[in-house]
């Protein structure tokens, strides 16, 4: 019988893949680009929801947020745990022989069933750089990644193994935030400050959709930067690389560990993020509503065993959905029926990515306080956002705008593609059976009464208000 072969899975968490230097971003990460170098390296693959748990619990069963219903982080807006109903990528893969192990961070609406999961913990640090103070993010990695290491230091490999780090770096860029509120004076560090994206000015605001317009009123984070000068916003992309050096490192550390195991000519390894950052693109940050590229678009590495060459680059969109149909097909286990991604293995031998009409992903809301359904559909070139709260859309021609700095929706000369993308949607809705158009949108008025810009917010935001709980 063929030896089954190991799967080792990096998971991070807010890393935009137009960020990381083997993207002509700004933010360098060794260890990743190693990985890509000896690899495949995807370049549009897409998350099926920019938040934590949505996207995780989408990834870890195959199958879009309408479909499993985990649409939000939770708090005011419960969330119900996937049932047996959904086979996920640990029950699939411990039923047919894998020791399935998880270390690190959940957050997945019960999609990580199936696995054997370690304790969430923290070993806490000291900072080695007052410009960027560790929080909670971090000294939970550093908990998983020693507990990764241990791990793969005693497993006998009597299994074959099915490996998850999941990482929560870079997002400690979000406790940064919270940290430089509001007008300050940034801490000095030794390094150079990065330069700001091309989309940093946000010319455009009054053409898109009134929930993107609002986003800092329904957005804690974003809501903070008000008063933030453009070295403020280059300080936020120094941190924000910093923390993402800080995973690299874990990184390194579990593949140098692989490495002494013995077990590294047996081993694919995938690394990929659960979603991304705005990392400046229109003076914003973090992620909420918005479905622009900076926040959907990750990235999605392969190296290791079985795949056969080395330092490719691929385009064509891809979902995070395809990672449980891929990896089946890899380890030769039978896929479950009702999978929503595509089986993209063959790229690993040396294939292309195989031929799709689109992409999908979904916004709903994040804790509940303000609701702004919106769906995205990336097909070709074109790129189409539609939220239904003042029926906004966006269409982004994104061979001549990368980044997506003139919306089409409303101009002369686009009205066919705007038909065609409508149409897509349309056959997406009714195919998949999403009830995207029959639901409710809430925003209350107070939240949409200030000078459209991010930077005329004033004051708290919805999740923050008394009122709103
Ligand atoms: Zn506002």
């Amino acid at each position: 019988m063929e030896k089954k072969r190991n799967i080792l899975m990096f998971v991070l968490d807010q890393l935009a893949w137009r960020a990381l230097d083997i993207h002509g971003g700004f933010a360098h990460a060794p260890n990743i680009g190693r990985l890509a170098s000896e690899g495949i390296d995807i370049d549009e693959c897409y998350c099926p929801y920019p938040l934590c748990q949505p996207s995780r619990a989408s990834f870890w069963t195959g199958r879009y947020s309408h479909r499993n219903r985990v649409w939000s982080n939770g708090r005011k807006w419960k969330i119900t745990e996937i049932g047996e109903d959904f086979p996920t990528i640990g029950s699939v893969f411990s039923e047919n022989g894998y020791n399935a192990v998880h270390f690190g961070k959940k957050h997945d609406g019960g999609a990580l069933r199936g696995f054997w999961c370690d304790e969430e913990k923290e070993k806490k640090i000291p900072d080695e750089d007052p410009a960027f103070p560790f929080n909670m993010d971090t000294y939970a990695d550093a908990y998983t990644v020693d507990r990764s290491v241990d791990f793969l230091s005693s497993y006998r490999f009597d299994k074959p193994l099915l490996m998850v780090v999941d990482l929560i770096n870079p997002h400690n860029i979000c406790g940064w935030i919270g940290k430089n509120r509001g007008v300050h004076e940034d801490v000095p560090f030794d390094g150079e400050l990065p330069e700001l994206p091309p989309n940093y000015r946000f010319d455009d605001i009054c053409n898109r959709p009134v929930p993107v317009q609002y986003l800092c009123c329904s957005h804690v984070r974003q809501s903070q930067t008000v008063g933030w000068t453009d070295d403020n916003f280059r300080h936020y992309l120094a941190a924000y690389s910093y923390y993402l050096k800080v995973a690299d490192s874990h990184i390194g550390r579990v593949l140098d560990a692989l490495e002494r195991s013995g077990a590294k000519d047996d081993t694919l390894i995938v690394l990929f993020s659960d979603h991304g950052d705005n990392i400046t693109s229109r003076q914003s940050v973090t992620k909420q509503v918005t479905l622009y590229e900076e926040v959907v678009r990750v990235p999605l590495i392969f190296s290791g065993c079985g795949v056969g060459r080395k330092g490719v680059r691929l385009s064509g969109p891809t979902s995070l959905l395809d990672l449980f149909p891929t990896l089946c097909s890899y380890a030769s286990i039978p896929m479950p029926d009702g999978l929503d991604g595509m089986d993209i293995s063959r790229v690993l031998a040396g294939g292309d990515l195989p031929e799709r009409e689109y992409v999908e992903s979904e916004w709903f809301t994040e804790w509940g306080y303000t609701i702004s359904p919106g769906r995205m559909i990336r097909s070709g070139r074109w790129k189409y956002m539609r939220y239904l709260e003042g029926d906004g859309e966006e269409l982004y021609d994104l061979a001549e705008d990368p980044y997506e700095m003139r919306n089409l929706a409303g101009l002369d000369g686009y009205s066919a593609e705007l038909e065609k993308m409508r149409a897509l949607l349309a056959k997406h809705l009714e195919t998949t059976g999403d009830p995207f158009l029959s639901l409710q949108w809430k925003a209350s008025p107070k939240w949409r009464s200030h000078k459209i810009g991010y930077q005329c917010h004033c004051g708290i935001s919805a999740p923050e208000d008394p009122e709103e709980q």
